[in-house]
């Protein structure tokens, strides 16, 4: 194990105990983790400090709750001065669990371990199993991955990194107005027009490459490895990821496929909160990150980007056809392609769509317009967790609204988290009327709507949340659809046309018999992650009953 590979710390005063973690955190973990013991507080916090003056990664505190003078908690709340991010669990006896169950509130504790831990197999590893892949997928050792050479507000350059950013794939900025950028240019032999430039570690540079060239080079999948399968899934969001899990894991061949990135509307949320069994909330960006290992472990195939362009019934199969021109049979088709926002519509925004105005928020942008004003229109939800977020980049954020307040459209939590923070500004009765700016966004024009007084404000960012339309279009009508684009399904649909089947349709079943619909898309879903988990899952189950019948 070299010096300064990331370190496991146990804290333990009981020699025999402390022996005994130590033990079974090195039969796990010595492989990629320095495993270090302290038999006190004051050692455990001593240890903490040099290893912080060395600049060595701390991933895992375990410590003991109950020593005397310097408490488990107290290490935790050392260890948090260095490493904010650093994973954090006590071991405790069963006298001690309220401690530790208060040390959730006070030092976010990821989890608490009773003693004894006998079996490991059991009750240790996978809980620090699933601590340790969360540290490691947000740690960033010394940058070796993809370095993107672009002019600042090139919007080619955002899209591409956006996309590297969605798909969870790690890249470095270099601006080609500094001299790194103008030499990384000369020596890939590169002029403006091959920008942006993309550089790996090894390999030939690509220059302004599209979508699909970049996703081949980073290890995406685009391509189909069969000609066909027993349930594809259109759309790779909570709801088409639960359906890969349950149709791959119960044996069936399983495509799953993705326009842009696993996670859908879900990967963009900073925190959900009310998602069953994380009670601290998980960012969109994990849970996608942990239902897609989840879904591929059982076999799944994701083809990541793929767009499908529409569908074509060929009983009993259905043929997809991609935006790339190839084409996937398929004997069952889940249909889970969510819903998008909707464009807002004044002068200037379409123009400065990508450098400065924005549809949903993730990291890259919020990163770009760090320090600056941001504006987010919308009173929903999601409109109300992107100020929240946003307010980490800074602390003028204002969230823009037709109405006179938020009560009737978001829910109390998170208004009561938008008042009490001090960067977050509300604007009643308000409206965007343009977005000026020459090569990105420099500043809006709002309306006050009561007075009809314009007013130009300075502005980084705009970030729109105004509800949502059905990513239905490239079905054009195959199947039965409401008023506003979502699919009908099961005892909502009317009469049928064409329904060879003797069965009457199954609870979500779209008008041609083996397609399915879940999430977001379904006339009268809960439009909520739990909601399309569930339906995803369920979907899978009338497909059993779907190809039993053929
Ligand atoms: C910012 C934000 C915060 C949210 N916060 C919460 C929260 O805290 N709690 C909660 O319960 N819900 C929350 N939601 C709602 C929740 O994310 C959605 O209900 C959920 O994501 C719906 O899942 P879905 O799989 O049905 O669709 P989506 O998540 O919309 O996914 C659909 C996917 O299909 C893909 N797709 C579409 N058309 C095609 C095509 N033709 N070919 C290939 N792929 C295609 C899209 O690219 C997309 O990835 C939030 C939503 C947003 C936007």
């Amino acid at each position: 194990m070299i010096e300064n590979s990331p370190v496991i710390l146990a804290v333990d005063d009981e020699p025999v105990v402390l022996r005994a973690v130590e033990r079974d955190l090195r039969k796990r973990y010595s492989d990629r983790f320095r495993i270090i013991g302290a038999t006190s507080g004051d050692e455990a916090i001593a240890t903490i400090e040099q290893l912080a003056l060395r600049g060595t990664p701390l991933a895992l505190v375990v410590a003991d709750q109950r020593m005397p003078k310097v408490t488990g908690v107290d290490v935790i709340r050392s260890s948090l001065a260095h490493y904010p991010s650093v994973k954090r669990t006590l071991l405790t006896a069963y006298a001690d669990s309220d401690a530790a169950i208060s040390a959730i509130n006070d030092v976010a504790l990821d989890h608490y371990i009773m003693k004894p831990w006998d079996p490991p197999e059991e009750k240790l590893y996978p809980i620090l199993d699933d601590l340790i892949e969360d540290w490691e997928a947000s740690y960033r050792p010394t940058f070796h991955g993809v370095r993107v050479v672009s002019t600042e507000w090139s919007r080619p350059a955002f899209e591409l990194k956006a996309f590297l950013a969605m798909n969870q794939l790690p890249y470095r900025s270099v601006s080609v107005e500094v001299p790194e950028g103008r030499s990384l240019m000369e020596a890939a032999d590169a002029d403006l027009e091959d920008l942006p430039l993309f550089l790996f570690p090894e390999g030939e540079p690509l220059k302004n490459p599209t979508k699909e060239e970049l996703a081949d080079r980073v290890g995406l999948k685009s391509h189909a490895s069969a000609p066909a399968y027993d349930v594809a899934i259109i759309g790779a969001g909570p709801a088409g990821l639960a359906a890969a899990v349950y149709g791959a894991s119960e044996g069936l061949e399983t495509v799953l496929i993705e326009a842009s990135a696993p996670g859908g509307q879900a990967g963009q949320s900073s925190l959900i909160e009310n998602y069953l069994g994380f009670p601290r909330g998980v960012s969109g960006a994990d849970l996608a990150r942990r239902a897609q290992a989840q879904a591929t472990r059982f076999g799944a195939e994701l083809l990541v980007p793929a767009r499908v362009d529409s569908v074509e019934r060929k009983d009993p199969y259905k043929i997809l056809h991609l935006a790339d021109g190839s084409t996937i049979t398929t004997k069952a088709l889940v249909v889970t392609s969510g819903v998008a926002y909707r464009r807002l519509d004044a002068p200037g925004l379409d123009e400065l769509t990508g450098t400065g105005v924005y549809y949903g928020t993730s990291h890259i942008e919020a990163e770009s317009h760090r320090g600056q004003p941001m504006y987010v229109v919308g009173g929903g939800n999601s409109a109300g967790q992107a100020a929240l977020f946003l307010s980490r980049f800074t602390d003028e954020v204002t969230i823009v609204i037709r109405s006179e307040s938020l009560s009737k459209t978001m829910s109390q939590y998170l208004i009561d988290n938008i008042e009490a923070n001090d960067a977050v500004t509300v604007s009643a009765r308000s409206q965007v009327v343009e977005a000026r700016g020459a090569d990105h966004l420099e500043s809006l024009v709002i309306r006050d709507l009561e007075a009809g007084i314009d007013q130009e404000v300075k502005a980084g960012g705009l970030f729109i949340f105004i509800g949502q339309r059905a990513q239905t279009d490239w079905l054009e009508d195959l199947l039965q659809l409401d008023e506003r684009g979502f699919i009908l399904a099961g005892s909502d649909l009317g009469p049928l046309v064409g329904w060879n089947t003797d069965r009457e349709p199954l609870p979500l079943e779209a008008s041609v018999p083996g397609v399915f619909v879940a999430g977001d898309v379904r006339h009268g879903s809960i439009r909520r992650v739990a909601g399309a988990t569930g339906e995803g899952a369920t979907a899978i189950r009338f497909v059993h009953r779907h190809l039993a019948d053929l």
